[in-house]
């Protein structure tokens, strides 16, 4: 799951980049509204944690114009400004949620979860493809009932697999779901992931679409 952090705030970017990383999601970090403009472009973020207080483009004109342009993207405001008209504004903008600062990890990680299964129309916390169950808020994944131990990495290529059932994702698709901007991509990393994950699950749970990527074949 990769997220673009915009947020010009050093200390609070800081802790919410290593707080977000250290529960398994990659986290782009960028401290101003052009270079999230910018950073948009490339297309690989899932979901944006917008400061509204920032240099060269407010938050609220950078959301405006994401809108406009008819991007989906879910945006979870954090801000300072508490006051009312500011987070009206906010929401009337596109923001699809807000936190006010300062604020618990625990609840930034937590409204996020909830943003993204909104986004994937699942009102269940679990996703669940037949006996395979995956659990965001806790990281656990159950197969038949027992529970599977993987990395953070494993489980995050396990979660892109599952969020489309049936569905091919490309290895440069997954790299970019797996990886942020700052962090070395070795050539066979997706492989090698792949590979320990059909060694924990069973090979039939991920399947190689030849030329094309792999996939979780759908289970009713
Ligand atoms: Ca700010």
């Amino acid at each position: 799951m990769r997220l673009l952090l915009v947020e010009d705030d050093a200390m609070i970017g800081a802790s919410v980049q290593s707080g977000l990383r250290q529960e398994g999601y990659s986290v782009d970090w960028v401290r101003d509204g052009a270079a999230a403009e910018l950073a948009l472009a490339g297309g690989v973020h899932e979901m944006i944690l917008l400061d509204l207080g920032l240099p060269k483009k407010s938050g609220l004109e950078l959301l405006a114009g994401l809108r406009r342009r008819g991007l989906a993207l879910p945006v979870l405001v954090i801000t300072a400004r508490d006051a009312v008209a500011d987070r009206v504004k906010g929401l009337d903008a596109g923001a699809d949620d807000y936190l006010v600062k300062p604020f618990d990890l625990d609840e930034l990680s937590a409204r996020i979860r909830a943003l993204l299964r909104r986004q994937a129309g699942r009102a269940s916390p679990l996703i669940e493809n037949g006996a395979l169950t995956l659990n965001p808020a806790t990281h656990e994944v159950l197969l038949h009932g027992a529970p599977v131990n993987l990395s953070a990495r494993e489980f995050a290529l396990l979660h892109a697999l599952l969020e489309q059932p049936g569905v091919p994702l490309s290895r440069t698709q997954l790299e970019d779901r797996l990886y942020g901007w700052e962090e070395e991509i070795e050539s066979n990393t997706v492989e090698v992931y792949i590979h320990s994950l059909r060694r924990k699950l069973g090979a039939e749970w991920i399947r190689n679409v030849r030329g094309v990527g792999y996939l979780v074949p759908q289970q009713s």
